[in-house]
């Protein structure tokens, strides 16, 4: 039995790993769910799976009154011990954002298996995140689609037999919308993703394509490829979820439908294969032929802006993540415009310095030191904009 600490259980992640766990009683177990706030939609999961442990780790929402085995507690500390306990086989951190780094710290540094699907953990900490796996023996498995497909390409091979990845990306809404039409799109619009159904944060992130910047940077700590052998393509049908180049010519490729399922029960029983009735498998002759198309960077600045970032090094990709987070979350309250995104992030990255992170302290003191340049622009750009609609 393979014993799953589930963290961030309530979101779009945290949920098809439910699925894949309510479809695999006899080898897959969760003992302890974690959320920041829905404490009512925890409750459901813990009447269902009855875990051991439950985690709101919001420390200002109210427990439930709970009346099952499963013992309730509260706050980060709780959610940092849940990833660090010694029972456990997997922890699957499926966290929104740069609060998930903390978890997967614990988890690598007490000797786990990660199934990662919190990118921003290599994005914003990525340097520390090694340092831990190798001090406490601990492991990652990629949950995210495109890295899942790479480490499934690459079984039988060596890294050094790599010439080159390249990460498909669908589009997202916008795609084929030049700049000039993209000054008007509402969050709501943004939302509506083609082909992938996702957390809100992440469907932002891949209509400004800045998901497959952080997926860059991502594969760049993974498999410790240099930038210049890391590419991406448009791909809209969403089929293909990345390309492996060898050395000799070939290249690999990992097919399927889009669902989150398959990388998240590939990342808990790797590396073993499952049988899964519920997941199809992809029919080349019934479905419709797949396309490629290069990415319009003048349109999705986003883009290189994060790639650049992750060529900096340092803190700078951390820079990049916390002002991505602000300016995503201003858009979606309809307080920034849509190409704005991409201004508040720069201007972040300008007026934030260019340090090494050494430890967490570093680490919270750059997001801090971020976050606040970004909320400036933020507000500046708002108050610019009330003054044009008056
Ligand atoms: P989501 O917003 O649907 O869910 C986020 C989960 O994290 C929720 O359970 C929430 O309670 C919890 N959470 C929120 N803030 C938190 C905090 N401060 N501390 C601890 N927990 C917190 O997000 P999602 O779409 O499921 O994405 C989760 C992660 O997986 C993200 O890093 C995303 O980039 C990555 N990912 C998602 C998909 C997808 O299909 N949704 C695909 C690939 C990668
Ligand atoms: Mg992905």
């Amino acid at each position: 039995m393979i014993r799953i600490a589930l963290l961030g259980s309530t979101g779009s992640i945290g949920r098809s790993a439910l699925q894949v766990v309510s479809r695999h009683p006899d080898r897959l177990k969760v003992v302890a769910l974690t959320a920041n706030r829905r404490s009512a939609e925890l409750e459901a999961q813990v009447s269902i799976f009855e875990p051991d442990t439950a985690v709101l780790s919001d420390p200002t929402v109210a427990l439930p009154q709970s009346t099952s085995q499963t013992r309730w507690r509260s706050g980060r500390e709780a959610l940092i011990e849940v990833a660090a306990r010694d029972d456990v086989d997997v922890v699957l951190n499926a966290c929104v954002g740069a609060a998930g780094l903390g978890p997967t710290l614990a988890a690598l540094r007490s000797g786990h298996r990660v199934a990662l699907a919190n990118k921003e953990s290599l994005v914003v900490g990525g340097p520390l995140v090694l340092n831990a796996a190798h001090a406490g023996g601990g492991e990652i498995i990629p949950i995210d689609s495109e890295h899942s497909a790479i480490l499934q390409c690459l079984e039988g091979s060596q890294i050094e037999d790599v010439q080159r990845i390249i990460l498909t990306a669908s589009g997202g809404p916008f795609r084929g919308r030049t700049a000039q039409d993209l000054c008007d799109v509402s969050a709501a619009q943004a939302l509506k993703h083609p082909t992938w159904d996702m957390g809100a944060k992440i469907t932002i992130d891949s209509a400004t394509l800045a998901n497959k910047a952080l997926e860059v940077i991502e594969a760049h700590y993974l498999y410790g490829l240099e930038y210049d052998q890391i590419g991406a393509v448009i791909h809209p049908q969403s089929i293909i979820h990345s390309f492996v180049e060898l050395v000799d010519g070939s290249v690999l490729a990992q097919l399927g439908f889009p669902t989150m399922e398959i990388p998240i029960l590939y990342a808990l029983v790797y590396p073993e294969r499952v049988a899964d009735s519920a997941l199809r498998s992809y029919d080349p002759v019934q479905s419709p032929p797949l396309t490629f198309e290069d990415i319009d960077h003048l349109a999705f600045p986003m883009f290189a802006l994060g790639v650049d970032a992750g060529r900096r090094s340092g803190c700078t990709p951390l820079v990049y993540n916390a002002a991505n987070e602000v300016a995503v979350q201003a858009f979606l309250e309809d307080r920034i415009s849509f190409p704005e995104i991409a201004d508040v992030v720069a201007e972040a990255m300008d007026r934030t310095g260019t340090s090494d992170l050494r430890d967490m302290d570093d680490v919270i003191a750059v997001d801090t030191a971020a976050r606040e340049v970004a909320v400036d622009v933020t507000v500046r750009l708002g108050e610019a904009r009330m003054g044009t609609n008056s």
